[in-house]
């Protein structure tokens, strides 16, 4: 049987990702297809399935537009043909979203459709900006309006009422009609010096609030301070803005911080980065994969041989247990062992699958762990697993072998430069205008280097370099590169810390 399609219109928010709802993100989960706007987060669209197909229906696509009803063509027929159909609309789909228009058309054409209510940005957009729409000191209603019209006399607005409420008035696409926008609330009335915004990319880290009056609204678009989209926001409410701007307030805002990560997840930094309001470059520098046949390897191995297993790296843990859920292989099989971890992120790690580390090295490096299990395990007669990357050194290893203690060193996954991003990140680095670089291991460092290539590396000189520890800081020295900042312990609160600590110097 046929299975039958589906659709959902769902709201993705005004744009920081953390706004939209748990609903979207199911629906994005689940899609078979996504038909998307210009205004949507893109980084929604990580959360799709690898299998899920993306059709960009916004404009501005190598100047083609979808015309309305080419856009209704293609949601019907992908749900006709048995698919689940997300459609993804900046803000709420029913605010001037046509949503309403496109429901319509399902329930014509007799498709299975449901609405996932967003964050409107003509609401959600202006309390990042700090205005509250309605306040019982300065304004009892609010109306929403269109200001895009083909021709002004287009605009079925009682502007008389309007101007004559005392709401608080916003206006979404109003930008390219201002002049006359503004015209019609001064002549019916509303007074010249009405405190006015203009909110452009609103909850995103561009964010921008220009304060002015209705008499200057003009002038402010015509000066090019502002840019669409923006919200244009009318009424005393406005006044507020000062007092409870808390987001162009955070510790990162304005701030731009390439992150270059090693797996291919949302990575925790980049966040964190985000909580702060400040905007994040992600860089795959290193391309980290499982390494052939491990799977077969880790089945086979003698678990009962093993006193103790030894962790140098998150990605070991995340992939050695990855490895035993999939052959499942039941974690107990580890109990007769000590779990050994280095530095926190890697007994992070280990504690997410809800067992903990029995020793962890003080310093973060394989030396100090290696003498930490000869205090706890004594110097002899040891026998210890050690799941790591290829590219893993040997020192940790060389230090337990002095003595009777046998190390396993067991390659379960390749660490290599992602050569792929190179011209992208050139790109980057030549154009955009970028505060920090962090770099959270060694290697992250050394990838980022075979990539640029040493005649590129001067592209680096005005961004202040972060890292996340001692080893890592001497990786970047040695390579002739100066070290800006250094978190105080490996760990990425820590170097975030020292990233806002940098940032409050410079106020
Ligand atoms: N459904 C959307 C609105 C779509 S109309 C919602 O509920 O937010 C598109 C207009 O919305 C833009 O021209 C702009 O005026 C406004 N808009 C949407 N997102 C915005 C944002 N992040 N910042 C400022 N304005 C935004």
């Amino acid at each position: 049987m046929k299975r039958s399609g589906k659709v959902y219109l769902v709201g993705a928010g005004p744009g920081d990702r953390a706004l939209a709802t748990l609903k979207a993100i199911d629906c994005i989960k689940e899609a078979d297809v996504i038909v998307y706007d210009r205004l949507v987060n893109k980084d929604l669209l990580e959360y799709r399935k690898s299998s899920c197909e993306m059709i960009y229906v916004g404009k501005k696509s190598n100047k083609h537009t979808f015309t309305q009803d080419k856009i209704n063509e293609i949601i019907s027929d992908k749900a006709k043909e048995g698919l689940i159909v997300v459609r993804l609309k900046g803000g709420d789909p029913y605010v001037f979203g046509r949503g309403g228009e496109e429901a319509e058309i399902l329930f014509e054409e007799n498709i299975d459709f449901e609405v996932v209510p967003g964050i409107s940005s003509s609401i959600g957009g202006l309390s990042y900006a700090g205005i509250p729409v309605t306040h019982r000191d300065f304004a009892s209603s609010f109306h929403v309006v269109t200001g895009h019209a083909k021709k002004d006399s287009d605009l079925d607005i009682n502007w008389k009422a309007l101007s004559e409420e005392k709401g608080t008035i916003i206006f979404l696409m109003g930008i390219g009609n201002i002049s006359f926008i503004r015209n019609m609330l001064i002549e019916n009335g509303r007074k010249r010096d009405t405190p006015v915004a203009f909110v452009s990319w609103a909850t995103r880290h561009n964010q921008k609030t220009v304060l002015s009056t209705l008499e200057n609204a003009e002038e402010v678009v015509k000066s090019g301070e502002i840019e669409a989209p923006a919200i244009f926001v009318v009424g005393e409410v406005v006044k507020l803005s000062n007092k409870l701007n808390f987001f162009e307030r955070k510790a990162m805002f304005g701030k731009t911080v390439i992150v270059t990560r090693s797996r291919k997840k949302n990575s925790e930094l980049k966040e964190k980065i985000e909580e702060l309001a400040g905007r994040t470059i992600e860089l795959s520098t290193i391309d980290i994969n499982r390494k052939e046949g491990i799977e077969e390897k880790i089945s086979n191995l003698d678990f009962e041989n093993y006193n103790c297993i030894a962790f140098t790296s998150h990605n070991a843990v995340e992939i050695f247990f990855e490895v035993l859920k999939e052959r499942k292989i039941d974690i107990r099989i580890l109990s007769n062992m000590k779990l050994a971890s280095i530095g926190k992120a890697t007994s992070d790690a280990i504690e997410s699958y809800g067992i903990y580390p029995d020793i962890e090295a003080d310093d973060f490096t394989g030396e100090g762990l290696a003498n930490k299990i000869i205090e706890k395990l004594g110097k002899d007669g040891n026998k210890i697993l050690f799941p790591c990357s290829e590219i893993a050194g040997n020192r940790f290893e060389d230090l337990l072998s002095i003595s009777s203690n046998e190390v396993d060193r067991l390659e379960i996954y390749t660490n290599r430069e992602n050569l792929a991003i190179k011209d992208e990140l050139i790109d980057i680095l030549k154009t955009e205008k970028i505060d920090y670089i962090t770099f959270t291991s060694s290697s992250t460092f050394k990838n980022l280097k075979k990539i640029l290539g040493d005649e590129n590396m001067h592209l680096l000189d005005k961004i202040k370099k972060v890292s996340i520890g001692e080893i890592t800081s001497n990786t970047i020295r040695k390579s002739g590169c100066k070290v800006d900042i250094q978190a105080e312990i490996p760990a990425i609160e820590s170097l975030i810390e020292a990233i806002k600590n940098d940032i409050n110097k410079g106020k």
